[in-house]
């Protein structure tokens, strides 16, 4: 029922104006009655008086009781009452309203006894003579001893009764339309009073809801009200502005912070006491392979699966104190550097993981490291054979011309390796760092083929080999650098000669590049029937320094495959190979048409 303060304060209003005005009402309804009757006494005690005043001679004069009567009637009629004339022995002298000969003796109305004792009596009584409840008055008419009789008045009770009735009908009404009126401005303060506060309540819910904007409390809500709530209005505008500066300032903040985390090359989770994730970077997803879709409010332990890393955070999570270690995941391969904090106050129990992948560094340092170990490897062997040479030549041999000669010979052989690798060596390292300036010219697959192909050839056929072409005519030019690429094709050819026993065939094709990722390029193909590449060491065999048999390779660098690589890569392609051990291989490159 009171729910509402408009409510509220409307009932409260209403059941108090109610209240007052019914007592109100009440109060003035019996007062007035009270001063109606004692107004009518009053009026009743002149008229006595009047009348006492005019029959005094009659009653001297033992008048005529007709004229008495007479008189009583005459002055009935003038004030509109009833008027009797009573003898103090009680005899009725006259009567306005019946006929006083056959009247009663009126002595013992308690009026008259009164009037006879006190020279004034009163009573409210039923009239015998008339059959009415009437006010009667009756003033004794004095003289100088005894009472000479009493004038008595009387007005019926009845029109009394109904004058009063009808003077507290006004009073009712006056009353019913004052607690109308009450009413109506009771519910019109209470809507007042109400309104801003709905507004308000309306501006606070808003923002409980996060819909919030600043100055939504409207300013109208300030300026209709200057009282309590007006005010409470405008803290409530101050706070709210307050509240979005700060919103806004932690919006910013949540931004740039998320910026930073999303763009850090770092991985990060943060995991809760439950051992969940509830955050986690593009960083983190990338490292692990994993979505955060898929992966916040999931056990971390189940997310990652390395022990290595649980432990840390378990570590971590029961010293309560940050923890640290560098994490080797050989199967990926994964290198990282972890380190696990504890959130502290700010989130009890949640731990924040901060992941430092350092897969590549460690890949370059070890690929440095080979290429160190690789170099020494291979130039340690002509140098030990030079130096072996040179001794033999000091200890003797120098004085024997044709061992002298056959040395030299072998010498020069090794010396001829030792420059063939460092010319490699620095050709690969200026066309890694881009210094190698290729001269682009739209050039015929064809004829690049068949230069490559005659330039091999006669050492192709002395190993026994056969080597053919197949290059359809029409193929589109490809834009390249035509000496660079030649040299490709010789090194992949030099290799398909010397890894295809004798009596094999080798075979060197162009074609239009046929799936999506080839569209708009010439591949191009080596093919042999030789020992073929084991399937485990295939994705190797383009490192630097890589080979899979060192018995066949021979004199070979382990350079040439890289090389091609990194050319082809210049020129904007992409070299493969596949092989079938014991049966062949095929080596592919692919190099984009000219425009
Ligand atoms: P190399 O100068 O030693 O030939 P490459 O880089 O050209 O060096 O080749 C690397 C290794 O790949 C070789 O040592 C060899 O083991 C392997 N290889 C290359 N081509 C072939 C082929 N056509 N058939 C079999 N093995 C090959």
């Amino acid at each position: 029922m009171f729910r509402s303060i408009r409510s509220r304060i409307t009932i409260t209003f209403v059941i108090l104006i109610i209240i007052t005005m019914l007592g109100l009402g009440i109060f003035i309804s019996q007062h007035s009655r009270r001063e109606y009757l004692q107004h009518q006494q009053s009026e009743l005690a002149i008229a006595a008086r009047m009348i006492s005043d005019a029959i005094l001679p009659g009653l001297q004069g033992n008048a005529d009781p007709q004229s008495l009567d007479a008189q009583a009637k005459y002055y009935a009629s003038l004030l509109d009452m009833r008027v009797t004339i009573i003898a103090s022995s009680g005899e009725v002298l006259g009567d306005s309203e019946g006929n006083a000969a056959q009247m009663e003796n009126h002595n013992d109305r308690p009026e008259i006894v009164q009037a006879l004792a006190q020279g004034q009596g009163n009573s409210t009584r039923f009239s015998d003579t008339l059959g009415v409840s009437m006010l009667y008055l009756a003033m004794a008419v004095p003289s100088n001893e005894e009472p000479l009789g009493v004038v008595r008045v009387a007005l019926p009770l009845q029109k009394l009764e109904s004058d009063i009735y009808r003077m507290q009908q006004t009073i009712l009404l006056a009353t019913l339309i004052a607690a109308a009126l009450a009413t109506f401005l009771a519910a019109f303060i209470a809507e007042r009073t109400a309104h801003p506060l709905k507004e308000l309540t309306k501006a606070v819910e808003e923002i409980a809801t996060g819909k919030f904007k600043t100055g939504f409390v409207a300013s109208s809500l300030i300026a209709s009200t200057h009282d309590e709530i007006g005010k409470l209005a405008q803290v409530f505008n101050q706070m709210a502005a307050h509240l979005n500066t700060q919103i806004n300032a932690l919006e910013s903040e949540r931004v740039k912070t998320t910026a930073v985390l999303q763009e850090m090359s770092d991985g990060v989770f943060i995991i809760d006491a439950e051992g969940k994730i509830c955050l986690l970077n593009l960083a983190a997803e990338r490292i692990f392979a994993i979505s955060s879709d898929t992966a916040l409010g999931v056990s971390f332990a189940e997310v990652v699966r390395y022990h290595q890393l649980i432990e840390l955070w378990q570590h971590c999570k029961d010293t309560g104190e940050a923890q640290s270690a560098a994490v080797e995941i050989p199967d990926k391969p994964l290198y990282l550097l972890v380190i696990a904090a504890p959130l502290g106050k700010v989130a009890p129990g949640n731990i924040l993981l901060l992941i430092q992948n350092l897969t590549r560094l460690r890949q370059t340092e070890r690929t440095r490291r080979d290429f160190i170990s690789n170099i020494s490897h291979e130039l340690r062997t002509p140098l030990a054979s030079l130096k072996a040479l040179t001794e033999t030549l000091q200890e003797g041999a120098m004085n024997d011309p044709t061992a002298a000669h056959r040395f030299l010979q072998r010498m020069e052989k090794e010396v001829d390796a030792l420059s063939l690798m460092v010319s490699e060596l620095l050709e690969l390292s200026r066309i890694e760092s881009g210094q190698v300036p290729l001269n682009y010219k739209a050039t015929s697959p064809h004829d690049l083929i068949a230069q490559a192909v005659e330039r091999l050839r006669l050492q192709a056929e002395r190993a026994g080999l056969t080597i053919n072409i197949d290059c359809p005519i029409g193929l589109p030019n490809i834009q390249a650098d035509a000496s660079r690429l030649e040299q490709v094709l010789v090194n992949l050819i030099h290799n398909a000669i010397k890894f295809t026993p004798a009596g094999g065939g080798i075979s060197v094709k162009a074609q239009p590049g046929e799936n999506e990722h080839k569209l708009g390029t010439v591949q191009f193909s080596v093919q042999d029937t030789g020992i073929g590449i084991p399937a485990n060491e295939l994705p190797r065999i383009f490192e630097r320094f890589y080979k899979t048999d060192r018995s066949r390779s021979g004199g070979g660098t382990g350079l040439g495959l890289a090389i091609a690589r990194h050319m082809v890569e210049a020129h904007g392609g992409k070299i493969w190979a596949e092989s079938q051990e014991g049966q062949g291989s095929t080596f592919y490159f692919c190099i984009p048409m000219a425009q």
